[in-house]
C-alpha cells in the first residue's frame, strides 16, 4: 500500500510535468510572440580626429613672430579715416540730423530763457530748483567728508560762533522768502579761511575765519545775505545750465577741428579756456553783482545796517591786498572789491529806504537819525 501509494504518487505526479494537455500547450504557443529585441545602437567611437565643437586651429608656435604684432599695428587701417569722416559729414542725412538737432537746441534754449527780476538780465536756466537741490545734497556729503578727511571739524551748536551765525540766519530767512527750505547751519573751525557759502536747499557753511572780518552781526548779515541771494536767484542752476551749453559748443569745435585734421587736444584746451573767459567768468561776475544787490536789500529789510556791508568789503579788500594781488577783474569770476564797494555805495540810499520802510522802522530808523544827529551835533525835531 505504501509502495502503491508511492507509485501512485509517482505516477500521479507525472501528468503535471510531462502529460501537459495539448490544449494547454496550444494556449501557450498561442501567446503573442515577443518581438525580437532591437539591435543595439552603436555610437561611433571617437576614434577619429573629428571634433564636436568648432575650434580655431592653433597656429604652430614655431611660426610665431612677436614682431608681427608691432608690424600689424603699424600697418593697421584706422577705423575712421579722414576720408570716411568727411564723407559722413557731407552726407545729406547727416545734414538733416544736424539741422534738426540745431533747431531742437535753439527751441530748448529759448524755452528755458528767463529774466532775472533785479537786474533784467536774460539768462538760460534749464534746471528746476528741485533738481539743483538734489545735486547739492551730494555736495553737502562731499564737503562734510572733505572737512573731516583734512582733519577739520565743525563747531558745536552751543559754540558762540555757531549761535551768532544762527541768530543772523533767523532774521534773514523770513525776508528771503525761502522759509520752506530745510535750513541747516554748519560752522567750520578754520580761522585761516575767510569764506562762507549757502548751498541750494538751505545748507549754510561758514568758515570761522570770516567772523572777525565781519566784526559784528550786521557785517555777518552782509555776508550771509549775499550767499542767500545766490540761492534766491537760482545762480547754481544757471551755472550748471551754462556748463551744458559750453560743453555742446566745445564738442562742436572738436568735431570741426577733426574734420580739418587739426589737433583736437589743442582745440579742447584753447576752446575751453576761451569759452570760460567769454561766458563763465562774465556770468560769475554778473551773478556776484546781483547777489550783492539782493543781499544788501535783504539785510536792510531784516533791520540790519546796510552801511556795514560797505565796511565788510573794505576790510576784505584790505586783507586781500595784504595777502596777494587779486587777479584782474576780467580774469576773475568775482568783481574786484573796488568795483563792488563802488556799486554798494550807489545802492546804499535805496537800502536805507528799504530799512526805513520795513517793520523795524520804528526803532532802527530812529536809531539811525539819532546817530547822525549826534555826529553832526544837531537836535532831532
Ligand atoms: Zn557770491
Amino acid at each position: 500500500m505504501a509502495a502503491l501509494s508511492k507509485a501512485c504518487l509517482a505516477t500521479a505526479r507525472l501528468p503535471a510535468r510531462t502529460q501537459l494537455s495539448s490544449r494547454f500547450l496550444r494556449q501557450q504557443t498561442a501567446l503573442p510572440r515577443l518581438r525580437a529585441a532591437p539591435a543595439p545602437i552603436r555610437f561611433p567611437v571617437a576614434t577619429t580626429t573629428r571634433r564636436f565643437f568648432y575650434q580655431t586651429p592653433r597656429r604652430p608656435y614655431q611660426n610665431y613672430n612677436p614682431h608681427n604684432h608691432h608690424e600689424r599695428l603699424r600697418n593697421a587701417k584706422p577705423l575712421l579715416t579722414d576720408r570716411g569722416f568727411s564723407g559722413f559729414i557731407r552726407s545729406p542725412s547727416t545734414h538733416t540730423v544736424a539741422f534738426l538737432a540745431f533747431l531742437g537746441a535753439v527751441g530748448f534754449y529759448f524755452y528755458n530763457v528767463q529774466t532775472v527780476p533785479v537786474s533784467g538780465r536774460k539768462r538760460f536756466n534749464c534746471f528746476t530748483e528741485e533738481s539743483v537741490e538734489a545735486v547739492s545734497e551730494q555736495q553737502v556729503k562731499r564737503i562734510e567728508y572733505d572737512v573731516e578727511r583734512q582733519g577739520g571739524r565743525f563747531l558745536s551748536d552751543w559754540d558762540p560762533r555757531t549761535r551768532l551765525v544762527k541768530r543772523v540766519m533767523r532774521r534773514l530767512i523770513p525776508v528771503s522768502g525761502m522759509e520752506d527750505s530745510d535750513w541747516e547751519v554748519r560752522v567750520i573751525d578754520d580761522p585761516r579761511q575767510a569764506n562762507a557759502f549757502v548751498l541750494p536747499g538751505g545748507k549754510v557753511f561758514v568758515y570761522s575765519g570770516i567772523i572777525p572780518i565781519a566784526r559784528n552781526e550786521d557785517g555777518l548779515a552782509a555776508v550771509l545775505g549775499h550767499e542767500i541771494a545766490h540761492n534766491l536767484a537760482q545762480h547754481v542752476g544757471e551755472r550748471m545750465s551754462g556748463q551744458i551749453g559750453i560743453n555742446i559748443l566745445l564738442g562742436s569745435f572738436v568735431l570741426m577741428t577733426a574734420l580739418w585734421g587739426g589737433a583736437i587736444l589743442g582745440t579742447q584746451l584753447f576752446g575751453g579756456t576761451v569759452l570760460d573767459m567769454l561766458f563763465s567768468r562774465p556770468m560769475g561776475r554778473k551773478q556776484e553783482t546781483e547777489a550783492d544787490y539782493i543781499g544788501l536789500l535783504m539785510m536792510a529789510e531784516a533791520c540790519y545796517d546796510p552801511e556795514q556791508a560797505l565796511g565788510f568789503w573794505q576790510r576784505m579788500e584790505h586783507m586781500q591786498q595784504q595777502q596777494e594781488g587779486a587777479p584782474p577783474e576780467w580774469m576773475s569770476t568775482h568783481p574786484s572789491n573796488h568795483n563792488r564797494i563802488e556799486k554798494i555805495k550807489q545802492w546804499l540810499p535805496e537800502a536805507m529806504d528799504k530799512r526805513a520802510q520795513s517793520d523795524c522802522a520804528g526803532t532802527a530808523a530812529f536809531a539811525d537819525r539819532f546817530r547822525r544827529a549826534l555826529a553832526q551835533g544837531l537836535l532831532i525835531q
